[in-house]
């Protein structure tokens, strides 16, 4: 689950990490009362989505010459016209695709005189298990291009979380910032922080690009990028009701309700399995045919009739489908509750595409002829292969 920027700092502030003054604003006259609060005469107006690069990004509406999605604003009357300018308005961005995603949302932060932009970001080394902590002294908008072109810029420090922070990560990441005096003890303390935030909070990544040095010498969080693994949201409710459904896929909002695990992707045939290893094989399968999945959908072991119709609904509303292929396992559910299941799914959804169907496991026989007398136009399959071989040719011949 990712997080707004401004939610995030507020997060970080929490563990005594700096960062400018800000206020959040849903409105042009909520984005002047928080400048007013700040001190100015530099204000910053930022568009709050989950997507980076709005610095560099452009508005659909307002055409390439428009500034981004970050404005430096030097009067209350600058912070006016870029809130109206942005507001309902809709930014691409690098990260965001081609369609861009909608202003809703404004940070109103305090303008700050910038002497250094470094890179810093956490997130969990799947191969070694451990946290990595990433330092570049090459900070702002680019350390894709950094990383691409002088990767010997960013040092990455890791951290084993049996033994959790030492004095030696801290000093390793001020070491590689170049920092001196009181800033090198300035980034020893915020790596430590920052660190005990991404432990603490369960994170996935926590990005800060850029990290600032002052021209009063302060190091701060200018920018920040937070998400956390979903699997450990139940014991972090503060950090749940944080969520932006508005950010998100509507199927896949949809798909969370009933407990699925859904991911939309590109191709045309919909997929309902059970179990995620069951699933991947079955998208391989497909492909090996010569289609693409259009969705990666796990029902889950306890699939009911509930489930699957759900299930289904979210597959048909993707106009993308052009026909759908189940493949189901029955174990501790017999087959025969789970083709009752997709009948009736069927039934209620108004099925409009191909429908084949492989079930297997206990009670087989009893599921398959429960389909075939059902009346509706399900394709029974006898195994996998079978079954990928019947979606993909019934998808080419409606074609
Ligand atoms: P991003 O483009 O989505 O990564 O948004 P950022 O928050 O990182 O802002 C982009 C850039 O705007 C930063 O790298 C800074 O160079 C600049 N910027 C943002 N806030 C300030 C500020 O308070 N003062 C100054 N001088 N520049 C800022
Ligand atoms: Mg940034």
């Amino acid at each position: 689950m990712n997080i707004h920027e401004y939610q995030a700092k507020e997060l970080l502030a929490k563990y005594g990490v700096g960062i400018p003054a800000g206020y959040p604003a849903l409105t042009v006259e909520e984005a002047l009362e928080g400048a007013k609060k700040l001190p100015g005469p530099l204000y910053v107006v930022k568009a709050q989505i989950h997507a980076g690069g709005r610095g560099k990004g452009t508005f659909k509406e307002l055409g390439p010459d428009a500034k981004g999605g970050v404005r430096l604003s030097d009067s209350l009357e600058a912070v006016e016209t870029n809130a109206r300018e942005m507001l309902g308005n809709t930014l691409v961005t690098v990260q965001t695709g081609d369609a861009g995603k909608e202003v809703n949302r404004l940070y109103i932060t305090d303008g700050v005189d910038i002497a250094e932009e470094y890179y810093l970001s956490l997130l969990v080394d799947r191969a070694s298990g451990e946290v990595a902590l990433i330092v570049s002294t090459e900070g702002g908008m680019d350390i894709e291009e950094v990383a691409h072109s002088t990767p010997e810029k960013i040092t990455t420090i890791t951290i084993d979380p049996a033994q959790g922070f030492m004095p030696h990560h801290g000093r390793a990441v001020a070491f590689a910032l170049k920092l001196k005096g009181d800033l090198n003890k300035q980034a020893q303390k915020l790596a430590k922080q920052l660190y005990t935030a991404f432990v603490d909070l369960d994170c996935e990544m926590l990005e800060i690009n850029p990290l600032v040095e002052t021209k009063d010498e302060q190091l701060l969080v200018l920018d920040t990028k937070m998400s956390f693994d979903s699997n450990a949201l139940y014991r972090h409710k503060d950090v749940a009701e944080l969520r932006d459904e508005s950010e998100e896929d509507p199927m896949e909002i949809e798909a969370s309700k009933h407990d699925l695990a859904y991911i939309k992707l590109d191709g045309d045939i919909g997929c309902m399995v059970n179990g995620a290893g069951l699933a991947m094989a079955t998208m391989d399968i497909i492909k090996l045919n010569g289609a693409f999945p259009a969705n990666f959908l796990d029902v889950g072991g306890g699939a009911n009739k509930e489930k699957v119709t759900a299930a289904f609904k979210i597959i048909l509303s993707d106009p993308a489908v052009k026909g759908i292929l189940v493949n189901i396992f029955g174990g501790i559910m017999r087959c025969d509750i789970i083709a009752e299941g997709i009948v009736a799914a069927a039934k209620e959804v108004d099925l409009s595409v191909p429908l084949v169907v492989r079930l297997e496991g206990t009670n087989v026989e009893k599921g398959k002829e429960i389909l075939e007398t059902s009346g509706l136009p399900i394709v029974s399959a006898d195994d996998l292969g079978d079954a990928a071989k019947k979606i993909v040719g019934e998808v080419k011949q409606a074609a």
